[in-house]
Order: structure tokens, then C-alpha cells, then sequence
């Protein structure tokens, strides 16, 4: 069942979305080589404790972090731990918080110096695919449109392979609401997009083959060829006037051009 949002609760899932997307940032500015997941992890949780908001992923369904940091050819759900930080990371950083009530969840890519070129093109990739899925947000479009414009544009116009396994979802009150978002999909087909519908895109995009495998610890979710994958993931409103993004990747990005241990894409 689908919950569409008033304007108001639309505001408040902007406030939610907005600390998620400060908390990102905050985690951008601190990435460096040397540091370990578990000190990024706690940070986090201390910046969202401190903003009036509590993480929305730590204890959900027993996840034990605050944020998913999932690295090279991890997908998504990593668990933080004591791994330190090298050069040749690249760092996929999922953040939920629950503030008045509301669920925001974003996600942003990093590399660190010694990332290769075709990581960046892979990321540059992801990123324009996820605006592309936001761009057929609107009135009288359905989840399928959302769905064919992030898959034609990774798989076909570009070599590279889309999860299947994990989707997008409506978001609200609860973390994981209907409709499921797939990344893969058909023009046309799925339920309809409407005004007050909320729904988190997020391609999780792999520079080699499609299919991934379940990790030794229950959560981490890994590229089976061991090659690299990449998600950005934005909270969006669908409105009268059409989309609105709810999180907002530009806090990260200031950070991130103000730390020279990160590549800026
Ligand atoms: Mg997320
Ligand atoms: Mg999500």
C-alpha cells in the first residue's frame, strides 16, 4: 500500500533528508587515508544524535551501524569496521536518520587518489543515471519509466551492469515503503506515479557483471566478479509541479572539494 504525503509531511521528510544529507558531508570532510569505517561510523551517529534526529539504520532489522559503507567491490550494506582507508578505496556511504517521525535515506560514492579512471567514469555514470531516474518523476509516469531510464542509460549506452537483487523504494513514516524502484525495467509498466508519492532511487551500478553474492556476515552484499560497484541514492517528491529532490548532494559536494585525500567527480 502506497502512503502519499501531505505538503507538510513533505517538509518534514525534506528536514529528515536535509540531516542525512549534512551527515554525508560531515563524513566527507573527515575521509582520509588512515581512517577505519568504525571512527567515520561513530562520528556519524554523534553529528545525528547532535542535530535533534537518530540513525535510521542502526537496529533496523538488527543492522549494527549507523551508516552502510561499502567498499570497491562491496554493493551495499557493508558493515563499518576497523578496515583502514587506503589510497585505492572507493567508498559507497548510505545514511538513514529518522527525524519528527520521518525517514530520510541518501547515498554518495568517494574515491580515494588511487582510484582508476574507469572507477570515476563508472561513478560519473551512476550519478547521471540517477538524475535521469528523477527526471520521470512526474504525474501520469509510472515506476517503469523511472526504471528503463536508469537501466538504458547504464546497460546500454554504457557497459556496465545493473543490480537487480536490491531496489529503490517509498519512503515515510517507515524506512521501506511500496512501491518497490527497480533500476531495471520496462516504459509504461509498474504502478503510477502521483502527486505526494515519496519514493528513495538508488542505482547500485557494477563495472563488471550484474550478478552479486551474499557476504560471510549476513548483510554485506558483494559484485560476485569481485570488480567494483558504485551507488548514489536520492529521496525524491513526486508534486503537481513534478519532481522534488528532498535530499540534496550539494553540502556533500562543498566538503568534498575541500578535501584533497578525495577525488571530486
Ligand atoms: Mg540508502
Ligand atoms: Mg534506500
Amino acid at each position: 500500500m502506497v502512503f502519499y504525503k501531505t505538503d507538510e509531511e513533505i517538509e518534514l521528510l525534506r528536514e529528515s533528508n536535509i540531516l542525512v544529507s549534512k551527515t554525508l558531508a560531515h563524513v566527507a570532510g573527515l575521509l582520509k587515508v588512515g581512517i577505519t569505517g568504525k571512527i567515520i561510523d561513530k562520528a556519524a551517529e554523534e553529528f545525528i544524535r547532535d542535530h535533534g534526529g537518530v540513525p535510521g539504520f542502526k537496529g533496523y532489522r538488527g543492522f549494527p551501524a549507523t551508516l552502510c559503507l561499502s567498499k570497491n567491490s562491496e554493493v551495499v550494506h557493508g558493515i563499518p569496521d576497523d578496515h583502514v582507508f587506503t589510497e585505492n578505496d572507493l567508498l559507497s556511504v548510505d545514511c538513514g536518520v529518522i527525524l519528527n517521525g520521518f525517514y530520510g535515506d541518501s547515498a554518495y560514492s568517494f574515491a580515494f587518489k588511487n582510484v582508476p579512471e574507469e572507477v570515476h567514469e563508472l561513478m560519473r555514470v551512476t550519478k547521471k543515471a540517477l538524475y535521469l531516474g528523477i527526471e520521470k518523476c512526474v504525474p501520469g509516469n509510472r515506476i517503469g519509466d523511472i526504471s528503463f531510464a536508469i537501466q538504458h542509460f547504464c546497460e546500454r549506452e554504457n557497459p556496465y551492469g545493473i543490480v537487480r537483487e536490491l531496489v529503490g523504494h517509498g519512503i515515510g513514516r517507515n524506512l521501506h515503503e511500496d512501491p518497490e524502484v527497480p533500476n531495471f525495467g520496462q516504459k509504461g509498466k509498474g504502478p503510477m506515479l502521483k502527486s505526494g508519492m515519496v519514493i528513495a532511487i538508488e542505482p547500485m551500478v557494477n563495472l563488471g557483471d550484474r550478478r552479486v553474492k551474499q557476504g560471510n556476515d549476513g548483510w554485506t552484499i558483494l559484485t560476485r566478479d569481485s570488480k567494483p560497484s558504485v551507488h548514489f541514492e536520492h529521496s525524491v517528491a513526486v508534486r503537481d509541479f513534478g519532481y522534488d529532490i528532498l535530499s540534496d548532494h550539494s553540502y556533500i559536494e562543498i566538503s568534498m572539494k575541500n578535501n584533497s585525500e578525495i577525488h571530486f567527480i
